[in-house]
């Protein structure tokens, strides 16, 4: 009999008559022998109202009642769940993330997990009961319940799998898999029967919301055997796996595009050495992460332009930070811009070959987008541009290197 873990996001559990589909996704595996133990998220668009509604509250100093607030929208999921399974005679109990527990740190509203305990989840599975678990919570060292993030189901589902040592880790989704691009954009993206681990984080990390980076991260580390398929309809979905397991490597895997970008402009700032470490060192302080950076060259060898990215979250806090550092950086202005997007070309296949991100530039070049800053590592290419080139400049990079379903 082998152990699974199927995690279900917030459309697949969106009213009674989803979770309904979901217990039949359950009852089938366990007709088919497995021993089930399922992730829930919240139902759909109820962790957004949770989290407007603590805004609107007003203060919480340290977080803790955000994430009292946010995790319960995953209470009333694996409940309803547990009510639904029980009704069709299978054995079934919900466990929020402190009965279990989960271990997290105490970084509330996106702690990190630390440890799950198994033993009473095992006792459950041996005895056939469905073991339903709320996804996207723990408690933290402070006693407190806390938060992983958005989109955190995802990784307390292959926590989960790597903890009880599950045979795989099913991720049910709104699409059937994890295609070239975002399908909601791209209407030409094909789906992918295999994706690197590797690709997979480059993709989660560069803008693509289909799994959440860290539950990538660990599957890796832990060798968790994951799969991304629909709870909407039958058929197989995306294995993610090693390299090894790749038998024809593409060149290009995928295109992604972030619209959580903003840029930062300081211009005629002193050109002497210490000026990058004096500008980025308060940010790093101020625990504000910068992504992509570009120095001019100066002129005169006197002055010289620096821009660099963030998340649109950070941008008021960077400016402040730089605001306030004025005087010690030297810098002529100060310029702030959301209005950008990140696009991101993909693939593993791209270290061993030339000019793919030449054809990314003179793609860009045809369609009159300007690039405002590049980055590049050993499988991606990713440039900066103004945020209402996103769908052109993504479908046409798609169709360039020929990912367009035919
Ligand atoms: P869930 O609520 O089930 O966790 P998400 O909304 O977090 O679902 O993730 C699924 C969505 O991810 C899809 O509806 C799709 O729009 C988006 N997405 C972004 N990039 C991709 C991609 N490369 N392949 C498939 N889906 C993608
Ligand atoms: N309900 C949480 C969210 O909307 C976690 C999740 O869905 O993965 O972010
Ligand atoms: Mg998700």
């Amino acid at each position: 009999m082998a152990v699974i873990v199927q995690k279900f996001g917030g459309t697949s559990v969106a009213d009674l008559d989803r979770i309904r589909a979901v217990a039949d996704r359950v009852e089938a595996a366990i007709a088919a022998g497995d021993k089930v133990a399922v992730v829930l998220s919240a139902m759909a668009g109820v962790t957004n109202r949770l989290i407007d509604w603590v805004n609107e509250a007003g203060a919480d100093g340290d977080g803790c009642e955000y994430d009292s607030v946010v995790s319960t929208g995953e209470q009333v999921t694996v409940g309803l769940l547990a009510c639904v399974l029980q009704g069709r005679g299978l054995k079934a109990r919900s466990w929020l993330g402190w009965q279990l527990p989960i271990h997290t740190d105490g970084l509330h509203g996106r702690a990190r997990i630390t440890g799950v305990e198994t033993a009473a989840l095992r006792r459950g599975l041996d005895d056939g009961e469905v073991q339903v678990v709320a996804g996207f919570q723990g408690i933290a060292e402070d006693g407190r319940i806390a938060t992983l993030g958005r989109g955190g189901s995802d990784i307390t589902a292959v926590a989960l799998a790597a903890a009880i040592d599950a045979e795989r880790c099913d991720i049910f989704t709104d699409v059937d898999g994890i295609y070239t691009s975002d399908p909601r954009i791209v209407s030409k993206a094909r789906k992918l029967d295999k994706i690197t681990y590797e690709e997979m984080l480059e993709m989660a990390s560069l803008g693509a919301r289909i799994l959440h980076i860290r539950s990538v991260e660990l599957a890796m580390k832990h060798d968790v055997r994951l799969q991304v398929l629909s709870s909407f309809a039958d058929g197989p979905g995306t294995l993610v796996v090693n390299e090894d397991d790749m038998l024809e490597q593409e060149l290009v895997s995928g295109i992604t595009y972030s619209r959580d970008e903003a840029k930062v402009t300081l211009t005629r700032v002193p050109d002497r050495p210490g000026v990058a470490a004096a500008i980025f060192g308060p940010l790093c302080d101020a625990d504000i992460n910068v992504d992509m950076i570009v120095q001019n060259v100066s002129e005169d060898g006197k002055a010289t332009d620096l821009t660099f990215t963030v998340t649109k979250g950070d941008l008021a806090a960077a400016m402040g930070v730089l605001e306030a550092a004025r005087d010690t950086l030297g810098y002529a202005a100060l310029v702030g811009d959301p209005n950008v997007v990140k696009i991101s070309v993909i693939g593993v296949g791209m270290r061993n070959h030339a000019g793919v991100a030449q054809k990314m530039f003179q793609v860009m070049a045809e369609k009159g987008i300007n690039i405002q800053v590049i980055s590049t590592s050993e499988i991606k290419i990713s440039v900066l541009v103004a945020e209402d080139y996103t769908e052109l400049a993504v479908r046409s990079l798609h169709s360039a290197y020929n990912l367009d379903v035919e």
